[in-house]
């Protein structure tokens, strides 16, 4: 700080003295530090959304010769994991969020916020029409337009209801922060229901049956969180009605939590069967209406089953927002499911315009090159076939680096590759097998050219956010030095090296203070240490000091005084 005191002017030294003494100098100095640049020299960046994605580019862009504008309908940062917490009333919803605006407040880039959605994106005109979702009368003001030199959409996705009639009208979705606290008031709702005099017994069953739709991560960790409340501070203040609680949690496919490794998986199973947890799996949902949901049983030969319920989570993945998809029809990428982008994350068929986190793909082909190259290294001898062994640190390396590859093979019936990742991950012992790499890559290309490469996690877009920002700082110098050092060039086809995705596991809280852990190498830990671990890795991963210190302080208050079960 002394330093560039010394820097600066000394009109620009008394502003920096003043603020610094009144509490204010990093903000000062921001200003000073960026005007350096003239305004007619900086490019403007658009940043859609203020997720994961968006906000780790902003954290993480640190180059004053950019003009920043965010865009999103919310002026903060939702630590989405911790959502489920919010339900129950474990941490309050307050703790998990912090203003966008405390972000962006850099010391060397301007950025501007905008609360407003995006409506419209023209990519040919770089410009991106947007709407204030604000209910006061703007007067027709509410609508604007923004130029943009580069555009980075991180607006990430809407639920998937699969077009299942009843589903939007009487489901409750667990995406927002608005969605977490709706839960947390209905779930106490219920309980205050059902505790009124006049209702038969059959009535108030109906009304504490809660069912989650949807076994993956999310759809669990909110029936684990609910059992938690229940069973630790709700039948404690409704005792008359304890015993008329049920939890349902209903997944189409043949187990919950497909996604992990099978020990994980058997025993969220077990765990949930213990605590009397109604899992069904094949169990299909095919319509909703206010009190009932009918599901297809699978297993069943498809027998229709209605079940009555008080309240209804649906958490079964996600979908494309509408005006994503119009851009998509507008590039040429109107039959994928998620914007298509390079390694780079640029948005294929357009100029300067990157798309990153949920609402992002990259491209399959991309991904086949890449998964050429890895074979190629794997084959030392250059024979065109790798040893089993070969196979395994290659597959390993893939798998690594495309975590939903491994998953999707299993599931897709590709027997083939499935059986030989299987052999590979296991003893092996048959080192002599020769297999052909012309084969493993045509096997490969059969995947569906759908799917999406990477998981669709916090973890991803992140990362993307953090690449995206440090080639962005780096823009500038690498125009000015074409020819300059080498790790500006990349591979010949672009000036950075491409985003390479370092998956550092994942975790499953199963509740009763026990979460399941699967970190990378296939190591696997289920218990008390995982939550431990857990508490320690969410704690760490907070945006900031004073969140932080809030959510610390919500655990402790949950250990020592229970949850809060007021509806306010
Ligand atoms: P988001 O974080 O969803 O952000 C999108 C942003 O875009 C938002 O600010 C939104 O307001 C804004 N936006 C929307 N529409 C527009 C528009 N039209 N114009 C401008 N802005 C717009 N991942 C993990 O890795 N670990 C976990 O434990 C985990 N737990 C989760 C639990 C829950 C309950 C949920 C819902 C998700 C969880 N995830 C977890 C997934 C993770 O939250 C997402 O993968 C991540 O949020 C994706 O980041 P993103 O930036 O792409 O999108």
């Amino acid at each position: 700080l002394s330093k560039s005191f010394q820097d600066h002017p000394s009109h620009l030294k008394l502003i920096l003295l003043c603020t610094t003494v009144t509490g204010g100098g990093l903000l000062a100095y921001s200003d000073a530090a960026s005007s350096e640049v003239p305004v007619t020299e900086k490019k403007k960046v658009v940043v859609l959304g203020t997720g994961w994605a968006g906000t780790s580019f902003l954290k993480n862009l640190n180059n004053p010769r950019y003009e920043v504008q965010v865009v999103s309908p919310r002026n903060y940062f939702a630590f989405t994991p911790l959502l489920p917490s919010v339900t129950c009333g474990t941490v309050e919803a307050r703790s998990i969020v912090e203003p966008v605006r405390n972000i962006a407040k850099k010391k060397e880039v301007d950025v501007l916020f905008s609360e407003a959605e995006c409506v419209k994106i023209d990519a040919e005109n770089r410009k991106i029409y947007c709407r204030s979702n604000m209910n006061n009368n703007l007067n027709g003001k509410e609508e604007f337009v923004v130029d943009y030199d580069y555009l980075i959409i991180a607006v990430g996705a809407n639920v998937n209801t699969f077009n299942t009639p009843g589903v939007v009208e009487n489901c409750h979705f667990l995406k927002e922060v608005e969605d977490a606290q709706k839960i947390r008031r209905t779930v106490i709702d219920c309980f205050e229901r059902a505790n009124l005099p006049n209702l038969s017994e059959e009535e108030k069953k109906r009304i504490l049956h809660f069912a989650i739709v949807g076994g993956g991560p999310t759809g669990v960790e909110f029936a684990a969180s609910l059992h938690d409340f229940v069973n630790e501070d709700m039948i404690r203040l409704y005792p008359g009605i304890k015993d008329l609680v049920k939890i349902t949690l209903l997944e189409a496919g043949d187990h919950i939590l497909s996604m992990f490794d099978k020990r994980i998986t058997a025993f969220a199973e077990d765990k949930f069967q213990r605590d009397g947890i109604d899992v069904k799996t094949g169990s299909m949902v095919v319509k909703v209406t206010d009190k009932e949901i009918s599901t297809k049983e699978l297993k069943n030969g498809g027998e229709i089953k209605t079940i009555p319920y008080g309240m209804a989570v649906w958490s079964t993945g996600i979908g494309t927002r509408p005006f994503i998809k119009d851009f998509m029809a507008q590039i040429g990428q109107a039959s994928r499911r998620a914007l298509a982008t390079d390694e780079w994350l640029r948005v294929e068929g357009c100029n300067n315009v990157y798309a990153l986190g949920d609402c992002a793909t990259i491209n399959q082909r991309k991904v086949m090159e890449d998964i050429a190259a890895i074979f190629k290294k794997a084959d030392k001898n250059n024979s065109g076939t790798l040893t089993v062994k070969e196979f395994q640190e290659a597959m390993n390396d893939i798998c690594e680096r495309y975590p939903q590859l491994e998953l999707y093979l299993k599931n897709n019936q590709m027997r083939g590759i499935a059986d030989l990742l299987k052999e590979a991950k296991g003893d092996v012992k048959k080192e002599s097998i020769e297999l052909n790499i012309e084969e493993l890559k045509t096997a490969l290309s059969k995947v569906d050219s759908q799917m999406k490469f990477l998981p669709a996690t916090a973890q991803v877009a992140s990362q993307q956010g953090t690449y995206l920002a440090k080639c962005f700082n780096r823009m500038e110098e690498c125009e000015k030095n074409p020819e300059g050092p080498l790790r500006f060039r990349g591979e010949g086809r672009h000036r950075f090296k491409p985003f390479r995705y370092k998956h550092l596991g994942q975790f499953a809280p199963l509740g009763g203070e026990q979460t399941a852990a699967q970190l990378p190498g296939d190591w696997v830990s289920i218990g008390h240490s995982s939550q431990w671990l857990w508490y320690s890795v969410y704690a760490s991963k907070q945006v900031s000091w004073r969140t932080r210190a809030l959510v610390v302080t919500d655990w402790t208050r949950r250990f020592i005084f229970g949850r809060d079960s007021s509806r306010i």
